[in-house]
């Protein structure tokens, strides 16, 4: 498998920190929950977790965590505007995007930490005064500290940025007098009266976060001082990414992500698709327009995640298009594997084109190519009256696989199995009757069947694990 790693701007081997146990640790920048996720948003998680799902079918256990950003200028501003406290302000936007994710069919992270956890603050905390007990970082005369960008070497190798070139920049908000260089970055804001009630003690006084800290600190806390993929999108790059280098490393001794993975934009005429330019899509929006969810998630997936995608209505029309002629395959696969009919000339052996095209960087393009082009053959063939019943079941099972990694079924193939309605029947009396151990267990007996149960405000909801 190989991957084209941002650090070196190479295409790079994979080889995780742990070969032998094959478990892959891997931190991807979450939301900052100040207002609903746009579909840009959304093409750097789906990237994320087609990753995800591809490492899985090679037998790899991955163990992912997103991260919550719920606390930063733009929640506190929004909070303030809305006159509601942050907690109950970023909960709406939270909610929100489990629900997006839902839609769209991503697997859910293993863990979900949000910046406002106190075991979380307490880490960032931790991280700060070890900082600066080591020079790395200093308290200035406003009061917050700052990083020291000049003591870290390797501050620029992510960006591949010449550290000079930060003295041209303009003018970084109120705080650049207090700063020693223009390129020191923030890791605890000092209070002040904009922030409200937003504030945590610390040895600098009261103040929050940086942007930066928390994902270093979220990150470190629950995967451990070295992962194997961290990811993102390209905007993360620099200073984000690069900050969370300096701080991670600065603190551990130790090399923090072995592998760097960032997906360009999802453009809009040309441009970044974005909150602030205003010319963005929410996921509602496209639903609101009659496109399900699986048609937003292949609209998203279909290009390769280095390349930008440019987001446009044809572009969906073509995602409806691709998805109907899947569809249409299966049901003859279908049909022509019940005849039940073995005339002995089952030569079908699907190879692996497909997942060898994602071994090569992800490189869903080709791997789709591959599906189309197999469509178009065994539909040929099944013109022909040429593909028995077992090569049919052979393309069925195929495609079972293959699916792992796109969950593209149509809504209507998705059939809860009786077994499992069942246990969901007898798990929603137990929770009428508050008897949560019950309902516990059976919980767990459906998640031994494949399945997952969420309870959500409209009850409860039966999903195949590892599919929405
Ligand atoms: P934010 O909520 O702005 O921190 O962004 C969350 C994630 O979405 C980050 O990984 C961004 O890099 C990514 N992102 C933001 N805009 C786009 C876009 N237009 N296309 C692809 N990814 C994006
Ligand atoms: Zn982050």
């Amino acid at each position: 498998m190989r991957f084209f790693n941002t650090y070196s701007r190479q295409i790079e081997e994979f080889e995780p920190r742990d070969p032998a146990e094959r478990k892959i640790a891997i931190y991807t920048c979450g939301p900052t929950v100040y207002s609903r996720a746009h579909i840009g948003n959304f093409r750097a998680y789906i990237f994320e977790d087609l990753l995800q799902r591809h490492l899985e079918l090679r037998g790899y256990k991955v163990h992912r965590v997103m991260n919550i950003t719920d606390v930063d200028d733009k929640t506190i501003r929004g909070s303030r505007e809305a006159g509601i406290p942050l907690g109950k302000f970023t909960a709406q936007f939270k909610e929100a995007f489990f629900e997006d994710v839902e839609t769209l069919r991503i697997k859910r992270a293993d863990e979900f930490p949000a910046a406002t956890e106190q075991r979380y603050i307490d880490r960032m905390i931790e991280m700060i005064g070890a900082l600066i007990s080591r020079g790395l970082a200093y308290q200035a005369e406003d009061r917050s500290v700052y990083f020291r960008i000049h003591k870290f070497p390797n501050y620029g190798k992510l960006a591949h940025f010449d550290l000079t070139q930060l003295q041209s920049t303009g003018r970084v908000k109120h705080d650049e007098y207090d700063k020693e260089h223009i390129g020191d970055f923030a890791l605890w804001k000092a209070w002040d009266e904009e922030d409200g009630d937003v504030k945590w003690d610390s040895p600098w006084g009261p103040g929050r976060p940086g942007w930066h800290i928390e994902c270093s600190a979220m990150a470190t806390a629950l995967l451990g001082d070295q992962i194997d993929i961290h990811c993102g999108g390209v905007d993360n790059i620099f200073p984000h990414h690069e900050a969370e280098i300096a701080q991670s490393e600065g603190v551990t001794g130790k090399k923090f992500v072995r592998y760097w993975l960032h997906c360009a934009h999802l453009l809009v005429d040309g441009q970044k698709m974005s909150k602030s330019l205003g010319n963005f899509y929410t996921l509602p929006d496209l639903l609101e327009k009659g496109y399900t969810g699986r048609e937003i998630r292949y609209a998203l997936m279909r290009v390769h995640y280095r390349a930008p995608l440019n987001f446009t209505w044809e572009g969906m029309e073509e995602s409806r298009q691709s998805l109907a002629r899947i569809d249409e395959w299966l049901a003859r696969l279908r049909e022509t594997a019940a005849k039940k009919i073995d005339d002995g000339k089952n030569k079908t052996q699907p190879g692996e084109q497909f997942e060898q095209a994602l071994d090569d960087d992800l490189n869903i393009s080709a791997a789709l190519g591959f599906l189309f082009e197999t469509i178009r053959e065994t539909n040929r063939a099944m013109d022909e009256n040429e593909l028995d019943a077992a090569s049919a079941g052979t393309w069925l099972d195929w495609w079972k696989r293959i699916n792992t990694v796109l969950d593209l079924e149509s809504e209507a193939e998705i059939v809860v199995p009786p077994e499992v309605a069942h246990l969901g029947k007898e798990r929603e009396n137990a929770r009428r009757q508050k008897d949560w151990k019950r309902s516990d267990e059976l919980r767990e007996q459906i998640s031994a069947l494949g399945w997952e149960v969420r309870d959500t405000k409209d009850g409860q909801k039966l999903t195949r694990r590892g599919a929405s």
